[in-house]
């Protein structure tokens, strides 16, 4: 019988991770303060600790892994590298289809590994208390994870509508250890200004983002992490990518195409960013990789913003970052996939995007879901709502092969899975899921009100 899943020892967690900036064509673009001058590191030192200051805007090609950080890592890592035959049957495609699976964490995405890192580093700098804000539930959970394995006070602020849907992610931040409150709240001068405005507002990732941002700015005590995005959690994300690799030449294979969902862009950074080094060198074997961010077409940030220096939270208290952005204040339609629900992309992903280097597209609602069952009957797996989108794009490339008759490799990140998103599939089931078209006048709005300079 021929093997499906390829596992590597724990002896193999990687030690370093990669780094994409030594590889990028030109240097990235700082971040700038309200001033339009470049943010200095101790304008962000209130809110990071300086060894990840440090990463954020390191140069070098291998950052170490510090032994606490691989140490935890060994609960769930290395994950493994799976090979959907049973999928590619039921499509019936010569392609052959590959799945990093990620959902296999504790908090049951890819989200912990940078959590366990940013704990770590906080910890080191002798914080006692982080905040943080959660849309879908995920990033809080990995969060309150982390700061139980740090022994750190963890404080999530949870986008309101969530903290409503999602009861049972809220108590397993709770089981972790960790403080929910619902945002807005009436906790901080941000979430009192939009009760006031709006006493129903349901929350926004942005405004949950301002919520903790503020708090850990005026507590000395107390930083915030924050789980996509930057480049530090770009950075701690490439463990996905180069453990991928290693079991790659376990099956002696090598994809054509990369597919990972994108929201802020770690997963999809975590898992593609590896195969740039390679890229960067000629490709092996003279074969470069497809990379493909895949995004909802109702939050299209890379393939419908505009590249250009914003905010990353809704209220205009974080660094200008330059990212494909749909505006700071663009609130996107109620998507299923809580976790693609922002309204930039990652500086990195958005340069490379920018220069080339990487593809993107938007993948409708109701596609995804039907992706997603198609996954999970074949597969077993119950995907996250985020990870469909890759999944349909998968699927969607092998159904070409189908037609083309190519046997290509194709490689996506299953980068969660789906127990607490039930009522999701129940709508999609129930035939109430509907896709969004594309807010154009809203995208057009927002991107009104992008900061302008000089
Ligand atoms: C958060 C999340 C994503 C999106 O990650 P980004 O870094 O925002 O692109 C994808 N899948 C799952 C399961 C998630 O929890």
């Amino acid at each position: 019988m021929e093997s499906l899943r390829f596992v590597l020892p724990q002896s193999e967690i990687p030690t370093h991770w990669y780094n994409v900036v030594a590889d990028m064509p030109s240097a990235p673009l700082p971040p700038l303060g309200p001033d339009g001058k470049p943010a200095t590191p101790e304008q962000m030192g209130a809110i990071f600790p300086m060894a990840i200051l440090e990463q954020e805007m390191s140069s070098e090609r291998w950052i170490p892994i510090p032994q606490p950080v691989r140490e935890i890592y060994r609960l769930w890592r290395p994950s493994p590298l799976v090979r959907a035959a049973r999928l590619e049957e039921m499509l019936g495609t010569p392609a052959k289809i590959y799945y990093k699976n990620e959902s296999v964490s504790p908090a049951g995405s890819h989200k912990p590994n940078t959590a366990v890192a940013q704990a770590y580093y906080n910890r080191q700098a002798g914080i006692k208390r982080i905040t943080t804000e959660t849309g879908a539930g995920q990033w809080g959970c990995s969060m309150a994870l982390a700061g139980q394995m740090f022994g750190l006070d963890v404080r999530v602020y949870m986008v309101k509508v969530s903290y409503q849907q999602k009861p049972y992610r809220r108590s397993m931040m709770q089981t972790w250890g960790a403080e929910v409150f619902a945002s807005p709240s009436n906790l901080t001068q941000t979430g009192r200004e939009a009760l006031s405005r709006d006493p129903d507002n349901m929350g926004s990732l942005g405004l949950a983002i301002s919520e903790a941002v503020e708090e850990a700015a005026s507590r000395a005590d107390t930083n915030y992490a924050l789980g996509s995005v930057l480049n530090h959690v770009a950075l701690h994300q490439t463990i996905i990518g180069l453990e991928t690799r290693k079991q790659l030449e376990l099956a002696g294979d090598w994809p054509d195409v990369v597919f990972a969902p994108c929201g802020g862009g770690s997963s999809f950074a975590g898992l593609a960013f590896p195969f740039i080094a390679d890229n960067a060198s000629g490709g092996r074997n003279g074969k470069s990789v497809r990379l493909v961010a895949v995004e909802p077409t109702s939050c299209p940030s890379l393939t419908k913003g505009d590249y250009a220096y914003d905010f990353g939270d809704a209220s205009g208290f974080t660094p200008l970052m330059k990212m494909y952005t749909l505006g700071h204040d663009f609130m996107p339609p109620g998507i299923h996939a809580g976790g693609l629900r922002y309204h930039g992309a990652s500086p990195l992903v958005s340069q490379l995007y920018h220069e080339g280097l990487i593809e993107a597209m938007g993948v409708p609602q109701l596609a995804t879901f039907e992706a997603g069952v198609m996954f999970a009957r074949a597969e077993g797996i119950i995907p996250a709502p985020e990870s469909n989108h890759a999944i349909r794009a998968a699927v969607d490339e092998a159904l070409r092969c189908k037609e083309s008759g190519e046997a290509k490799t194709i490689l996506f990140n299953l980068t969660g899975h789906g127990h607490f998103d039930m009522a999701s599939y129940d709508r999609y089931f129930s035939g109430e899921l509907e896709d969004f078209s594309y807010p154009e006048a809203a995208i057009k709005e927002s991107l009104q009100h992008l900061p302008r300079f000089g």
